[in-house]
């Protein structure tokens, strides 16, 4: 079958003479949603990306298969992706003095690295400095979203309102009922497919076809009914049934490419931000997108204090140019978007724009990650294999503590993410005991009989956890770098060590047996689900932005992505980021409609 592809049509020279209305930095999903919804709007809008625009349909190759490629699928000689023990061992910058030619974080490790190796960034580029991370970052066109793991899920008033409950840090300066319409939006435009549950704590989608459980799973989820927990089809930001209003995607054929590999769906069933938000957003004629556009500085108009544009450094020839524009919105990921306004200091904003508070790059909080368990359905060994990971996810358990019970030595909750059944490499195949002839058979009678899942719990948001930027160390572009101040605290150890306990008391409960407990837990950063380094809030002492993500100290200054979030929850988080991302640019072009910016 011959799939057609689009170009975006109306595609804008970049012209930096004008002023545009809005210009935006980074397009992912946060910045992707900016453009989607300012320029449907009619606001003209430059958008900024600091990576290239790949030809990603050649990168990810979904339907190639393993012994296709020259090396299955692995990294050419004398690259290198930066593994656990490094991380752990070791401090960053990680990439310094290693003879590789390229370095990249861990999730280039993962089977099928070649496919990512022009998305990660490249370590030796781009240095952090201080205490460990397992930083993940994606410089193209999209983002992450090329390659994200697509569990999209919502947020609750558990969450928006954590303090209320609980009584620690700070609820959120919005509840439930104001996003929910947004996260409507978001859905419909997008595609989401899953299951209803009905749980107050994890609110259901509009949602389209769910993918279908598998065996194992579907006894899993029979016994936690009746512990009074829940597993439902994996939450993917995937079309099913497909999007009719948008002629960039494919509905999902089922293949799991993306599940064998870091993300990536080349006929963009799975949502990524070029085809998903980008492209439709240039068929309005008022998107301009210039890429390899890395933002340096927000600039200020020294008269009113508000922001006039963008100083950005051209990645290929190194020139420093300015794009002005009436609207300044940063969305290069919550750590990025810490770093440029923490890099933007002026007479009138010497600590950073938009830090009157001192919270810039404080309060960071993301995902610990690790625990979790590996069980055999003995009843399923042996059995004819069947198409189990021809889908875009397995399932979810979603939080089930401190909900209505009170924890002994934590607060907040975690999910698990997992998966059972046959896929393309065997499960269990490495730990099979046996030679030859018996090990292949081994092998093959147990491959669709395991089930495995793991845990990601919230990591509270505290105002010692920061980033702040390297007094010396500088990346490729001579741009100072982020320097890491940040570590696991108590509550996150206690949470890791009931993971496991649950993991296996589930697995127990449903006469399966438990063939490994995992009780590690993963470097910080690993989960890469950044959050927190410009909270929103309504004291702008204690706060960076207001409930639109509009800074409380320069009015025409927006950062719409996850460096608002008040605190990490323990669902993904990018569903969120995007729903609240449109809720402020509608927010922003109202305003900008009435001349309040
Ligand atoms: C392997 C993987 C699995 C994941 N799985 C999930 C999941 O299952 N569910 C989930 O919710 N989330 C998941 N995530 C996280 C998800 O991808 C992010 O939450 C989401 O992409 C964040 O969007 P963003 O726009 O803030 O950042 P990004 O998508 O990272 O986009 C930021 C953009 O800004 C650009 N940029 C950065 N600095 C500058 C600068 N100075 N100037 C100009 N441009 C700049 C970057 O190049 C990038 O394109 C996963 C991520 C990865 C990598
Ligand atoms: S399973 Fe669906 S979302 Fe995943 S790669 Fe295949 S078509 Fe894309």
């Amino acid at each position: 079958m011959t799939l057609i592809r689009f170009k975006a049509s109306q595609e804008q020279d970049v012209d930096l003479s004008r002023t545009y209305d809005a210009v935006v930095v980074g397009s992912g999903a946060a910045g992707g949603m900016a453009a989607h919804v300012l320029t449907t709007k009619g606001m003209k809008v430059l958008l900024l990306e600091a990576g290239k625009k790949l030809p990603i349909e050649q990168e990810l190759r979904s339907m190639e298969w393993p012994y296709d490629h020259p090396r299955r699928g692995e990294f050419p000689p004398g690259n290198h992706a930066i593994r656990y023990n490094e991380y752990t061992i070791r401090q960053p910058p990680y990439a310094k003095k290693t003879a590789f030619k390229h370095v990249y974080s861990y999730v280039g490790g993962w089977g099928g690295s070649d496919y990512v190796k022009n998305i990660l960034v490249d370590e030796k580029d781009h240095p952090y400095t201080g205490t460990r991370y397992a930083w993940v970052r994606a410089r193209v066109l999209g983002g992450k979203t090329n390659i994200w793991g697509r569990l999209a899920l919502r947020l609750s008033d558990y969450d928006f309102k954590g303090k209320t409950h609980d009584g620690y840090g700070e609820d959120w300066p919005i509840s439930y009922a104001d996003i929910e319409p947004y996260y409507d939006k978001v859905d419909l435009y997008l595609g989401i497919s899953g299951h209803k549950e009905n749980l107050r704590h994890l609110p259901d989608s509009l949602f389209q076809r769910p993918n279908k459980l598998t065996a194992s799973e579907i006894r899993l989820r029979k016994s936690l009914g009746q512990m009074g927990r829940v597993l439902t089809p994996y939450r993917a930001g995937v079309t099913t049934d497909g999007v009719k209003h948008n002629k960039y995607r494919s509905k999902c054929f089922g293949r799991g490419a993306c599940g064998r590999r870091p993300g990536g769906c080349d006929i963009h069933a799975a949502f990524d931000s070029p085809t998903g938000l980008i492209y439709p957003a240039m068929d309005t004629g008022n998107l301009t997108l210039r890429t390899n556009a890395i933002a340096r500085e927000v600039l200020v108009d020294p008269k009113t204090g508000k922001a006039r544009g963008i100083s950005f450094v051209d990645s290929q020839n190194n020139r420093t140019y300015e794009a002005k524009a009436k609207v300044v919105i940063l969305a290069a990921s919550t750590l990025e978007s810490a770093r440029l306004l923490l890099l933007s200091k002026s007479r009138q904003y010497p600590n950073g724009i938009g830090n009157s508070s001192g919270h810039v790059g404080h309060n960071f909080c993301e995902h610990v990650m690790g625990p979790g368990a590996t069980g055999l359905v003995k009843e399923l060994v042996g059995r004819t294999p069947t198409l189990d990971d021809g889908r875009p996810g397995g399932f979810y358990v979603p939080r089930f503590r401190n909900l209505e019970d009170k924890q002994p030595g934590f607060i907040r909750g975690y999910g698990f993410e997992g998966g059972g059944g046959f896929s393309i490499f065997p499960s269990g195949a490495w730990d099979a005991p046996g030679f030859g002839g018996q090990f292949k058979k081994t092998v093959r009678e147990h491959a669709g009989a395991f089930i495995s899942m793991g845990g990601f719990g919230e990591v509270l948001a505290r105002y010692e956890n920061y980033m702040d930027l390297d007094p010396e160390v500088k990346d490729t572009w001579g741009i100072p770098v982020l320097r890491f101040h940040y570590e696991f605290g108590d509550n996150e150890k206690k949470m890791c060590e009931d993971m496991a306990t649950t993991a296996r008391e589930m697995f127990e409960h449903a006469g399966i047996e438990v063939v490994g407990v995992d009780k590690t837990i993963l470097t910080e950063g690993w989960s890469i689900h950044e959050l927190g380094t410009a909270r929103m809030g309504t004291d702008s002492k204690t706060s960076v932005l207001n409930q639109f993500q509009q800074s409380h100290d320069v009015r025409n200054l927006f950062v719409v992505d996850g460096s608002s979030h008040v605190s990490a929850s323990c669902q993904n988080p990018t569903w969120t980021i995007m729903a609240l991302a449109w809720r402020s640019c509608d927010h922003l072009a109202d305003e900008f409609q009435k001349g309040n910016l």
